[in-house]
């Protein structure tokens, strides 16, 4: 009987280097056959994660090449960001967005560790060497209830798995102060009034410090520019967001423009 287990195994580490050969590296040991199975079939399909030029730095849309976002893209022209930097893996589709729904109500939590450690590499990319000094990895607040029902705080998680892989530290510098309803059930002007007064920054001065908010998906953005602004009046010198992904708000998968031309 020890044969087949031994092969399974076998084909179990030969699909890990399959997957580190081909750029799926840091993978940890205890990442679940399902999840490395996705990996694979993905890889196979094409799918790698986004390059920064693709995006826009402000809002994270998909913007294509030739696109000039020094200012602001089509999709954030005249909104002010409260971050100075968004980095991302994908748009929120599949096959990302089956990981992430996996992650958040499936149990499938090794997907966070798996996602922070992209988003620090993508970080490193386009950070260099710079603000090495005082960095601090941040996640966006769970509230207790949600945390107790799932039994995990994702965006912890993501958060730990990015600040391991860049050696910075990780704090939850925000809590959540009540709970709020879920915010893909709300329309975009509802959900800033949602979670409006809902967090609260601990009482540190972050003068001098870059903060990294990690979370899993952004829509809208009401969340993240809710906690943004807090770390800012903190004193954050910098504020920089990891998600896995980004959601178009108007749900074209960022295939037309606002207004609704095609791109
Ligand atoms: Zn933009």
């Amino acid at each position: 009987m020890g044969v087949p287990v031994a092969r399974t195994n076998d084909k179990v580490v030969a699909t890990i280097r399959a997957l580190r050969r081909n750029g799926f590296g840091a993978l940890d040991e205890l990442f679940p056959t399902v999840c490395l199975q996705e990996l694979s079939q993905a890889r196979r399909q094409g799918w790698k994660v986004d390059r920064s030029a693709s995006y826009c730095g402000r809002c994270g849309a998909s913007v294509g090449p030739g696109v000039n976002t020094a200012a602001a893209c089509p999709f954030c022209a005249g909104q002010p960001i409260a971050w100075d930097r968004i980095i991302r893996l994908d748009v929120y589709r599949e096959p990302i967005s089956r990981w992430i729904v996996g992650m958040k109500f499936a149990g499938q939590w090794p997907w966070a560790k798996w996602f922070g450690r992209r988003l620090a590499r993508a970080a490193g990319r386009w950070a260099g060497a710079q603000h090495q000094q005082q960095v601090v990895v941040c996640p966006v607040p769970l509230h207790w209830g949600r945390r107790l029902r799932r039994g995990y705080d994702q965006s912890y998680l993501m958060a730990r798995g990015f600040a391991q892989m860049r050696g910075w530290p990780v704090v939850r510098l925000i809590r959540k102060a009540r709970y709020t309803r879920p915010q893909t059930a709300l329309s975009a002007s509802m959900r800033i009034a949602n979670v409006r007064g809902s967090f609260k920054v601990k009482p540190l001065d972050l003068s001098g410090w870059t903060v990294w908010l990690v979370d899993d998906v952004k829509t809208t953005g009401a969340t993240l520019s809710v906690c943004a602004r807090l770390l800012r009046k903190a004193g954050a010198d910098r504020i920089h967001v990891a998600v896995a992904a980004v959601a178009d708000p108007a749900g074209t998968d960022f295939k037309t423009w606002p207004g609704g031309s095609a791109k």
